[in-house]
């Protein structure tokens, strides 16, 4: 086995790129379900778009000046122009929205006034003890953490800070790659071998506590923490990201389609080509190129057509190769079999939630299995089920 291909470091400390204004951008809504513009609105950077449900689940706000072309349930389409002159006599039209004062906010009042500028509250709010911030690239092959911990380090910082103050940890850990120099005025420092998979969150748990287990600890990645950070030294809406394609790190408008992007990074798509939106391990294909990134979006990569032997649902033939590899210590290979048939009964059994995702059975597997998407599948298929049956519970109690 070739370890260098799992090297989570790169050496690359360079400033982020960043991206050209794109034709247009397709904002992605998960759980949006007010929208606050209609088919030919006039948007602006820093506009709200559509509001979350959830009260600690970020809104959505454009990137862009244009006019909104679609809305649906899944997206806003803005198309980016310049907006038309008011007419002779008419006030100035507004091109932008003003900040929030962050720092005289506590508690709720800063919990709202984060979601309403488009942070996702709940994972930061979490009960803990310690507070691990997550500060190895993710994935091999992606890049930014590096950089970010140099060219954005008052970003890191301030979302550190903004960060403590929503936390109810006692103790903050930031875990870098061994031989970091990044210094955290108030935070204990851990050195973690930066080789994958010791970036998930449970080994990086197990290394700092010595414990398996996530039991009165929070981990918030340096992605999440960087996003954070914009809000809380601008105290303007969350409306780019950086997202780490094929290497180059470019800060782009949530929304910017995954075509747009790869342009961008002057990579071509050719016929058979296979686009990856997240790392090469984790990540999900996509045959969409206007699909446009989210917030949460780290990275993209193409696999060529060709370049590896195409994932199909294969059958087993029991080499052991995943379950030597598994850090879990759990048999993908039972498990995806048992989700192929929906005996989600032996998934639990096999302890399918033990499962870390980090797709080294999938990497493994000679039989080019798609094992991290089935257990994926499974997991899912069992949260359904709970929550039908947590449902039912429910109703005969009422
Ligand atoms: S993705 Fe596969 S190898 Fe990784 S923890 Fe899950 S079952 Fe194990
Ligand atoms: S690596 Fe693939 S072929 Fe080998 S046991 Fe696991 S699932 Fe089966």
């Amino acid at each position: 086995m070739n370890k260098n291909i799992f090297i989570l470091t790169h050496g690359d400390t360079g400033a982020f790129e960043t991206g050209t204004v794109p034709f247009e951008v397709r904002i992605p809504l998960n759980g949006h379900g007010k929208k606050s513009v209609k088919k030919k609105a006039e948007v602006y950077p820093g506009l709200l778009v559509a509001d979350h449900e959830n009260a600690k689940s970020g809104d959505m706000h454009s990137g862009i000046t244009g006019i909104v072309t679609e809305v649906t349930d899944t997206h806003i389409t803005i198309k980016a122009q310049e907006l038309a002159a008011p007419a002779e006599g008419e006030d100035p039209k507004p091109t932008g929205v003003e900040p929030v004062a962050l720092a005289s906010l506590e508690d709720a009042e800063l919990q709202a006034a984060l979601k309403g500028l488009g942070v996702d509250v709940r994972p930061l709010i979490k009960r803990c003890d310690l507070l691990i911030v997550n500060a190895l690239n993710p994935e091999p092959g992606i890049s930014y953490a590096e950089s970010m911990l140099v060219h954005a380090k008052s970003t890191i910082n301030a979302g550190l800070d903004m960060l403590k103050r929503l936390s109810p940890a006692a103790r903050t850990v930031v875990a870098l790659p061994t031989a970091s120099t990044a210094t955290f005025d108030g935070s204990d420092i851990a050195f973690i071998n930066p080789q994958y998979p010791n970036s998930l969150d449970e080994l990086l748990v197990a290394n700092i506590t010595g414990k398996e287990s996530m039991k009165g600890v929070n981990v918030v990645d340096l992605h999440a923490l960087y996003n954070l950070g914009a809000v809380a030294e601008s105290g303007m809406p969350l409306t780019h990201t950086v997202v780490c394609v094929e290497g180059k790190n470019i800060v782009a408008p949530i929304g910017t389609p995954v075509g747009a992007l790869l342009k961008e990074a002057s990579i071509e798509v050719a016929d058979g080509d296979t686009v990856i939106v997240g790392g090469p391990m984790r990540g999900e294909a996509t045959g969409d190129l206007n699909k446009g990134i989210g917030k949460n979006t780290n990275a993209l990569f193409v696999m060529p057509a060709g370049s590896t032997e195409p994932i199909s649902d294969h059958a087993c033939f029991s080499c052991g190769a995943c379950i030597e590899h598994c850090p879990s210590r759990i048999q993908p290979n039972m498990i995806s079999r048992y989700v192929e048939f929906n005996e989600l009964d032996f998934c639990r059994q096999e302890n399918i939630g033990a499962c870390m995702e980090c797709g080294l059975c999938t990497y493994y597997c000679p039989a080019r299995r798609p094992m991290l998407q089935f257990i994926r599948l499974g997991k899912h298929k069992i949260a359904l089920e709970e929550s039908q049956v947590t449902a039912c519970a429910l109703q005969v109690e009422e």
